[in-house]
């Protein structure tokens, strides 16, 4: 699937790339000859994840939620064939507790923040070019206490769909991920709780959580010309657990606080 060397190397912009699956995913989409972008609110850690993958990869600073950065970002980039959007992040609370602001937050990021990059790597993508976006098992399965990142989730799923439609006539393809559970600086706290990993594990088909690397793979792919006739896909990696039920994290979370 490496890009031949005489072709010019794919330009490459992934967000959220200084952790976790946007990591492995520039390292992937690196190891496949393409020349990135790493792109991060975090942009200390975005400079040291560039200077890792070494030249001619770049870092920049990007705030998803906010349009003048994300904007900044894209017209820094110019022209360009894959834009990955990894961004994301959760909260935990029952609807009846939770501040409308923190519902807001993280529909801000996992959802506008979403649109907003669509808006402007759609205007550098060049023709033929491929936008990948990760939402979640999230977007199909629910968990309680977690209304605001399902509810984004969901949203991004039809998003994905609709700027499939969207950009389509121009050879653009947009598609999603939806990981399950996957061993990451987000999900940390959560595999601490005794009992979450064991319950998610028990309701896949497969046997075990997912690392960065699974979906980092399915990203390249959704790139590659090898899925060039793929578009407007939701893709679900998470060993099967779309086939059975969300672990009960809030139960979890509740059993631990109720020891403690
Ligand atoms: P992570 O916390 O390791 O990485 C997320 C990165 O996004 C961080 O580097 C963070 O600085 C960056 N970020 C957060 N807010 C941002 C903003 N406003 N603008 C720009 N960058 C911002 O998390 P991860 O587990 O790698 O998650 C990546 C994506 O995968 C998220 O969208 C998450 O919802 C989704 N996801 C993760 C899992 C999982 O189990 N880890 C499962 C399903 C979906």
């Amino acid at each position: 699937m490496s890009d031949s060397s005489d072709r010019p190397a794919r330009k490459a912009v992934v967000i959220g790339g200084a952790s976790g699956i946007g990591w492995a995913t520039a390292q992937a989409l690196a190891a496949e000859g393409c020349r990135i972008t790493v792109a991060d609110l975090n942009a200390a850690g975005a400079r040291s994840r560039a200077a890792e993958l070494g030249a001619p990869h770049t870092a920049a600073a990007v705030d998803v939620t906010d349009e003048d950065s994300v904007q900044r970002l894209f017209d820094d980039a110019g022209p360009l064939d894959i834009a990955v959007k990894c961004a994301g992040f959760s909260n935990v609370g029952l609807i009846t507790d939770m501040p409308v602001a923190d519902f807001r937050a993280v529909i801000d990021v996992c959802l506008t923040g979403s649109m907003i990059v669509m808006k402007h790597a759609g205007r550098h993508l060049r023709d033929g070019g491929s936008l990948v976006s990760i939402t979640s098992l999230n977007g199909r399965q629910p968990g309680a206490g977690m209304s605001a990142y399902c509810a984004a989730k969901a949203g991004l799923s039809m998003l994905t769909q609709v700027a499939a439609l969207e950009m389509g006539p121009r050879g653009i393809r947009v598609n999603a991920v939806a990981p399950g559970f996957v061993h990451t600086p987000l999900t940390a706290a959560a595999a601490s709780v005794p009992g979450v990993i064991e319950d998610y594990v028990d309701n896949t088909a497969l046997g075990r959580a997912g690392t960065p690397q699974d979906i980092a793979n399915a990203v390249v792919y959704l790139c590659s010309p090898g899925s060039s006739w793929l578009t407007g896909e939701v893709l679900d990696i998470n060993g099967g657990a779309h086939l059975k039920r969300y672990p009960d994290v809030m139960g979890h979370v509740m059993r631990l606080v109720e020891q403690s």
